[in-house]
């Protein structure tokens, strides 16, 4: 196959803001396939003689919350009938994040099993609107000499400059201060005092004979003492190399060649948008109606430049949206009435006598409710 990820036969397009070649001016702009016929995006139609009206005002009355006298009584002022259109567009955007990183011959043969390759990563793009990660390393490259031990397997021990390091037990120095401070330690017989409490009366301590302490036995007398770790030097055999200055490299795992691959990955998300155009439906209401699928239309750009981002697929779905929209007046009050796409939507309407007086039911049944438990 063609190693030029861009050479392949989708709409062309700027790599970073990819454009559709359909002539399409705006979000809202109808495609010229989803049939409209006259003034504009909409169809219209006006019955101010109230036929379509009444039937849905009868149909509403049908709720007890309602008047019963509703499709009699009220006066239809206006039936609007409307095909609202709504738009679905679905974007399928992909995110490329690449470096280049060295592997070391084990690193890189798990790599490139468990990755596609480089130039082939495009090909793993879902085929759907699905969300999907690919990730993808650069495969058969030949190996170099390592940069950091320039293959010779082993690099300077970081610990170290000469396979010894200063003595933890004494600092470095061979001498360390002694526990006693003063080269003395106190007799435990007296605990320091030089004389004991005899039946007889006070004695001087026979252990110590009086003087309470004796010469420090770990120092000699001397406060400090040679460290016994390092006889004195000060300095040890290192224990990161053993003394030999010398640590296998990590970089190669100690085999003096590398791999340096292009490695990343591909993310795929879906991102979607819908927006509604009505002249007397409500738009939140059109937005969330199924409707009539009018016009569907696919638009499929090149991937992104490496390391990139951009929308590689895009579908815009038009949906007819049917809507009637009934202006009513009752009792000296107008109301709107609406049906959409087969739903009745009802933002305010008259209130029935059962509904007037619903809360005061409620009071009563309660009360005869609590009467019942009381009394029965
Ligand atoms: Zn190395
Ligand atoms: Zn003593
Ligand atoms: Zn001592
Ligand atoms: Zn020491
Ligand atoms: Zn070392």
């Amino acid at each position: 196959m063609s190693s030029d990820p861009r050479g392949r036969p989708t709409t062309r397009s700027g790599a970073d803001g990819p454009s559709e070649t359909s002539g399409r001016a705006g979000r809202r702009a109808p495609s010229p396939s989803a049939g409209r016929d006259h003034h504009g995006s909409h169809r219209h139609g006006h019955d101010r003689r109230g036929g379509r009206g009444v039937d849905l005002l009868a149909a509403l009355a049908e709720d007890w919350k309602v008047p019963d006298e509703l499709p009699r009584e009220a006066t239809i002022d206006e039936v609007v009938t409307e095909d609202a259109t709504k738009e679905i567009e679905t974007a399928l955007h992909a995110t490329e994040t690449v470096e280049r990183r060295q592997y070391a011959e084990s690193e890189y043969q798990a790599a490139c099993r468990d990755r596609v390759a480089f130039a082939e990563r495009h090909e793993y793009a879902p085929h759907n609107y699905t969300e999907k990660t690919v990730a993808f390393v650069e495969h058969d490259v030949a190996s170099k000499p390592c940069p950091d031990c320039n293959g010779g397997q082993t690099v300077t021990c970081p610990e170290c400059h000469d396979g010894r390091v200063n003595c933890p037990q004494c600092g470095g120095d061979g001498i360390r201060d002694c526990d006693c401070a003063d080269g003395t330690v106190a007799c435990g017989a007296c605990d320091g005092h030089g004389e004991v409490h005899a039946n007889s009366g006070p004695a001087d301590c026979a252990n110590c004979g009086g003087d309470g302490t004796f010469r420090c036995p770990t120092c000699d007398g001397q406060s400090r003492f040679q460290c016994p770790d390092c006889a004195g030097d000060g300095r040890q055999q290192c224990p990161v190399c053993e003394g030999s200055a010398e640590v296998e490299c990590d970089t190669c795992e100690a085999e003096g060649h590398v791999y340096e691959a292009k490695a990343g990955s591909v993310d795929y998300t879906i991102e979607e948008d819908v927006t509604a155009a009505a002249d007397t439906l409500p738009i939140e209401r059109v937005e969330r109606a199924a409707g009539r699928r009018s016009d569907e239309t696919t638009h499929t750009f090149d991937p992104p430049i490496e390391g990139g981002r951009g929308v590689i697929r895009r579908t815009v779905e038009t949906f007819t949206i049917p809507g009637t929209k009934v202006d009513y007046t009752f009792e000296g009050t107008s109301y709107d009435l609406y049906e959409i796409d087969g739903e009745r939507v009802v933002p305010d309407h008259p209130q029935s006598v059962y509904r007037e007086y619903a809360p005061f039911v409620a009071v009563g049944v309660t009360v005869m409710l609590f009467a019942w438990v009381l009394f029965a």
